[in-house]
């Protein structure tokens, strides 16, 4: 192709940050060419997960979201403190969170994202998969287009949305290579087992999910496991920090194992099939480690390659920020009068509507630098509860004794003190 025969737009990447830029953008008129290395769209991607539909909405209307493949509509949320022999789950259950347009769904992305990318197809843009970019083209000061194979492409703007190791952010000076700091390490199974099973061992009547993370779980690694129920299988999986899984023996399949088998979780699995298993980088740091810029003449950078992932601390939020950013981008595209209008029009979107949310949580990962959050804590959480419902005959010791005895066997005073000042500051 000559830069004469340019498109209007060239995405790379087919997660939900490039297929939502490429519905909008497809659907307003424009000629847009997105480029996926993977097979399909959904393929390369892990995602445990579950989607808050706020921004999905927005993309698709209610007509067809309800057509979208989504698996459970969420209504229960836990979180289990592991000990060596079981755990002390809390169990909030909220029927208000499926009423109307239920407030999140979990997803099974290889085939969401595939759904997705047929919906741009039918609004006109052109999906070209099985083709890795490896090279963006720049003239006068001026990104103009990709290598793709061998083939040059030119186009008025070109997004990048390849995701948390963005080559294309790299190369075009706007971000540094990631570091052990900035990203986590995932890991996730998914594993079939028949609906009525899920419904009875999570208490769920059809179509209601849960989500269950795990604090414990992680070999004193800031991080934890998560558990997701689709329809007929369970998302499972560890999310650990990269720098804290190197400096350990542990080979981050060996904890997912000694996870699986923990008498707390195999129960739930018990009678399973695995039948995907994959590993992925996360972003950790949030606001935080957002880049100083987000675009460049000619180029934008939208979704995890532009960094916009919410750590709540053991919860990831980015699908949902990553469609937003996919809107957001395309918006500014339609309202801007030449390229070198889009990336300021794109900040200004992005100003308003993601980064006041993203600034509430920017001190959440600081929580994740507390060390005994990972093992002393989830550990004294189930002695009180061992004290609370252990009888065996003997006198017992009073409630204020005991409780005072476990927490000093567990954790200084010191470090309760520190530990607390840090978690109140950091939310
Ligand atoms: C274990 C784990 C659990 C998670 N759980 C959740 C969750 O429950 N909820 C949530 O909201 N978020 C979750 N996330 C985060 C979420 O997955 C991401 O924020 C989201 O997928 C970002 O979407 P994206 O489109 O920006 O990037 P991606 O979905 O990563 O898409 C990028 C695409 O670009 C393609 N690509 C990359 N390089 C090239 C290239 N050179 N040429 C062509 N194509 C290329 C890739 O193949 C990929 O398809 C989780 C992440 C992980 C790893």
């Amino acid at each position: 192709m000559s830069d004469e025969e340019k498109l209007d737009v060239i995405i790379v990447g087919g997660g939900l940050a490039g297929l939502a830029a490429a519905y909008v953008l497809a659907k307003a008129g424009k000629e847009v060419v997105l480029i996926e290395r993977g097979t399909a769209c959904g393929n390369k991607n892990m995602t445990g997960g579950r989607l808050y539909v706020y921004s999905l909405l927005s993309l698709l209307g209610p007509e067809l979201l309800a057509e979208a493949p989504l698996e459970r509509a969420i209504v229960k949320e836990q979180i289990t403190m592991v000990s060596a022999t079981g755990g002390m789950t809390l169990d909030y259950t909220d029927y208000s969170f499926k009423e109307g347009i239920p407030q999140s769904y979990s997803i099974l992305r290889s085939v969401f994202d595939d759904w997705l990318a047929g919906k741009a197809e039918e609004a006109g843009a052109m999906i070209v998969t099985g083709i890795h970019v490896d090279k963006i083209m720049e003239k006068n000061g001026k990104i103009v287009g990709v290598d793709a194979a061998g083939e040059e492409m030119f186009a008025d703007t070109v997004i990048a949305a390849d995701g948390v190791n963005s080559f294309m952010a790299q190369q075009a000076g706007l971000r540094n290579d990631l570091t052990s700091r900035e990203v986590g390490v995932g890991v996730k199974e998914m594993i079939e087992l028949p609906e009525e099973v899920i419904n009875s061992r999570f208490g769920l009547q059809a179509g209601e999910g849960a989500t269950r993370l795990f604090v414990g779980v992680s070999n004193g690694i800031s991080g934890g496991g998560f558990l997701y129920t689709n329809k007929s299988s369970l998302s499972l999986g560890l999310v650990v920090n990269s720098r804290g899984l190197g400096n350990q023996r542990k080979k981050l399949h060996t904890l997912m194992q000694e996870f699986k088998m923990h008498p707390a979780v195999y129960p739930l699995l018990d009678g399973g099939k695995t039948v995907e298993y994959a590993a992925h980088l996360v972003n950790e740091l949030g606001f935080v480690g957002l880049p100083q810029q987000l675009y460049r003449d000619g180029l934008v950078v939208i979704g995890d390659a532009a960094g916009f992932v919410i750590n709540m601390g053991n919860t990831i939020r980015g699908m949902d920020l990553a469609i937003w950013s996919g809107i957001a981008v395309a918006k500014a595209i339609l309202e801007a009068r030449t390229s070198a209008e889009v990336g300021p029009r794109y900040m200004e979107n992005i100003e308003r509507d993601l980064i006041p949310t993203m600034k509430v949580y920017q001190s959440y990962p600081k929580l994740l630098e507390i060390p005994r959050m990972f093992t002393e804590y989830p550990k004294l959480a189930n002695d009180m509860m061992h004290y609370l419902f252990a009888v065996d005959g003997s006198v017992p010791p009073k409630l204020s004794k005991a409780m005072l005895g476990i927490v000093k066997n567990n954790v200084s005073l010191g470090s309760l003190l520190s530990d607390g000042w840090k978690g109140v500051t950091s939310l």
